[in-house]
């Protein structure tokens, strides 16, 4: 780290940060000391906050505490995961039906208002009060450090455009001052052209940049590039990946590009950081101090905790929003809990094995069993000769149910690589007709996230 990047770190940014009336430091020293505690230490912390947030929620928000009547539920019988399951599931549409009866109506109410992208589903109309945005900035820096993140590392984001409209002068004044103070530079990645990818790779030489934060899929685009026309020329560059799932091709071109330190993050925007790899690489620890994730698998109305391994449905609890409470919200990721062995760095923080994409990415088998979209990028990243020419594939199930592989290649797609797919196809998704499509480009979504699996409803 250069000595500005240690000065800032030491002294810059805690003044900053006090200045702006945020109590970063203590609660992330705090958050430094409570993740070596047991993992039964920490599910007692957990089981404290949530005792105090069902409280809250069943004395001020109308929707939980109508819930709770119904169901006959007193606030102080809600203590742990196993009694958390007494309440349902909160689906994003329910949440979204919801509206305004999930926020709170007594004090801390929400300053921050969002909305969440509408790629499925409805769009979600949703909050949190100012502790809570402490609490996710304090837990996104701990978990980046890790893998050795420190604010003031000259860092260049390859990000999704903003999702808001513009925001007054000042505001965007002092984002910038911000930005500049810490040596941020954000970049658009909806766009990725030769022009715009060279221009990325001369701000990574012009700025000497010490780490990437990308989307994930924009910084597999941006490897790619590197890699094929042989531009690297800088020493390892620490990546983290953010907002979309990463495979272990894309590891690879990472490793070629950047370097070997390639941290998969795992987060959505109604609680941010859920999980993030640690420095040992073998899975991605959960946010307990502000987070309860169950994996849960659902049977019609019967549900249970997923075993380890075994693939679910996201479920979280945020412990510390009480502008507008997420009690046992599913929102629409699949993912597998880890080993429950302690891992190999100490912490105490359980483990996600794997995430896995979206429920909504579920394709449907020729009998109308579920397959999960995961597979494709396990088919495309197993068999050597599609991982070779294939640079990028999208899948569309259509409402017959017949598939449109989309295939964006270098040259040719040869016979080898077709018969590996269908192959796999025969194994996976036997008698659902299927072609394929070579096409020039796949370009991201408005939000700047590539979508890989695309089922139409
Ligand atoms: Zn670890």
């Amino acid at each position: 780290m250069s000595l500005y990047g240690r000065l800032f770190h030491a002294a810059v940014f805690p003044a900053w940060e006090r200045l702006r009336g945020r109590p970063t430091m203590a609660q992330l020293a705090e958050l430094e000391r409570s993740q070596w505690r047991s993992p039964a230490e920490l599910e007692a912390e957990q089981g404290r906050a949530l005792e105090a947030l069902v409280a809250h929620a069943y004395r001020n928000v109308p929707y939980y505490r109508q819930l709770m009547d119904a169901r006959g539920i007193a606030p102080g019988e809600l203590r742990s995961v196993a009694d958390l399951r007494r309440l349902p599931i909160l689906t994003r549409d329910v949440a979204a039906r919801a509206g305004e009866s999930r926020r709170s109506t007594g004090e801390p109410r929400c300053v921050v208002d969002k909305l969440t992208g509408g790629s499925t589903g409805a769009p979600l109309r949703f909050g949190f009060d100012l502790g809570s945005e402490h609490w996710r900035h304090a837990i996104k820096l701990r978990g980046w450090g890790w893998s050795g993140y420190r604010v003031g590392d000259r860092t260049l984001y390859f990000w999704g455009p903003a999702t808001t409209l513009p925001p007054p002068f000042s505001k965007r004044a002092k984002v910038a001052a911000d930005r500049a103070l810490k040596r941020e530079r954000y970049i658009d990645c909806t766009e990725r052209g030769e022009a715009e990818l060279s221009a990325v790779v001369g701000e990574i030489r012009a700025r000497r940049i010490e780490r990437l934060i990308c989307y994930t899929q924009a910084g597999v685009d941006l490897a790619r590039f590197i890699v094929e026309r042989r531009l690297r020329d800088w020493d390892d560059v620490p990546v983290l990946c953010c907002a979309e799932a990463l495979h272990p091709a894309d590891r690879r071109l990472f490793e070629q590009a950047f370097g070997p330190e390639v941290v998969e993050t795992y987060g959505c925007r109604e609680v941010m950081m859920i999980a993030c790899e640690c420095e040992a690489h073998d899975g991605l620890h959960t946010s307990m101090e502000n987070l309860i994730v169950e994996v849960v698998v659902r049977d019609g109305d019967e549900e249970r905790p997923a075993r380890p391994g075994e693939q679910g449905e996201v479920v979280i609890t945020d412990l510390h929003n009480y502008g507008m409470p997420f009690i046992r919200y599913a929102n629409g990721d699949l993912a597998a809990l880890g080993p429950e062995a302690r891992c190999r760095c100490g912490r105490g923080l359980a483990r996600l094995a794997s995430v896995d994409g979206r429920v909504a990415e579920t394709l449907r088998a020729a009998d109308g069993a579920p397959v999960c979209g995961i597979l494709f990028s396990r088919i495309f990243s197993w068999s050597d000769a599609l991982a070779r020419t294939v640079q990028k594939w999208q899948v569309v199930q259509h409402l017959d149910g017949s598939l449109t592989i989309k295939l964006m290649a270098r040259g040719d797609v040869d016979a080898e690589a077709h018969a590996d797919l269908r192959r796999s196809l025969e194994r996976y998704l036997k008698d659902v007709p299927y072609r394929t499509e070579l096409v020039g480009e796949i370009p991201p979504a408005k939000n700047g996230k590539q979508r890989t699996v695309i089922v139409e409803r």
